[in-house]
């Protein structure tokens, strides 16, 4: 990992109380999601404290497969969506109507979706309602109503660099540190923006922990990366099936335009790379 490598997520825990922790920082990862859209501000910030929010979760990926956090809301603002892998690969999205304006973004009546996809095996979601407001807070929902874990986020997002901090309790671990929970999560609260956003993370932990006994594990690293590939696409082309192609390379002089959404990537497909798309129609 080279010097100024801020792409990071760094575990760690508490000796002697059930207390684990982690803070994610996302600075080039989180630009590489920006720079391929125009989003209003407001919109890139918690784009960005979303992202930080699913690198924080992917540390739960403990097997080859992808997590998706979405909030999806009834306003003008109607998706914010981040994806991670097992390999701290990150991409997010946001859908909002252009002509309204990024002034009613409101979590109000929104929902998270949390979606884990193993490559092998059984896909698993959870939703929970926004009620408090912020990402954060329906993250502790989360983790209070479906896996009974004390859980605490703070998530920060300044429009160029972005990081997340969690704190978990964890369960059926006895403990003489009765106040640890409550004292750890005071100290983590005093994390300012600045400092979260500007310290590289070990720093960080030593300016908040310094007084407890904070055991710090080898960090991994996250990136930018989406996962399209023309023949991803081919296969969501071939879903449409042939005679919607056919239309649309008759309508588009024969050429089918598809961008990315994640990354802005653009794939074409002329008549002959329609017919391969199909092997069975040689058949007929
Ligand atoms: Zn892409």
């Amino acid at each position: 990992m080279s010097h100024n490598q801020r792409d990071m997520l760094q575990r760690f825990s508490f000796d002697n109380t059930d207390i684990r922790g982690e803070i994610a920082l996302l600075d080039s990862a989180y630009r590489e999601v920006i720079k391929r859209h125009s989003y209003p501000q407001l919109i890139a910030r918690e784009l960005g404290e979303l992202m930080a929010a699913t690198a924080l979760l992917s540390a739960n990926l403990k097997f080859p497969g992808r997590l998706t956090l979405q909030v999806r809301m009834p306003g003008n603002v109607s998706l914010l969506q981040a994806e991670t892998n097992d390999k701290g690969q990150l991409r997010a999205i946001a859908r909002y109507d252009e002509l309204a304006g990024d002034e009613q973004l409101s979590f109000a009546d929104g929902q998270m979706v949390i979606t884990i996809e193993p490559e092998q095996g059984q896909r698993y979601q959870g939703i929970t309602a926004v009620s408090g407001g912020n990402i954060a807070q329906a993250l502790e929902d989360y983790f209070e109503q479906s896996e009974q874990l004390g859980s605490r986020f703070w998530l920060f997002c300044n429009g160029q660099q972005a990081a997340g901090m969690m704190l978990q309790k964890m369960p059926a671990m006895a403990t003489d540190d009765a106040d640890a929970w409550d004292r750890i999560g005071h100290l983590a609260s005093t994390a300012r923006e600045d400092e979260i956003l500007g310290l590289p993370a070990d720093d960080m932990l030593h300016r908040l922990f310094h007084e407890e006994q904070a055991r710090i594990y080898p960090a991994s690293e996250l990136s930018f990366f989406c996962t399209c590939s023309k023949d991803r696409i081919a296969n969501a082309l071939h879903q449409l099936g042939y005679e919607e192609l056919d239309t649309m390379l008759q309508e588009q002089a024969g050429k089918i335009d598809i961008t990315c959404e994640f990354c802005q990537q653009n794939y074409t497909f002329d008549r002959p790379q329609v017919d391969a798309i199909f092997p069975e129609r040689k058949l007929h």
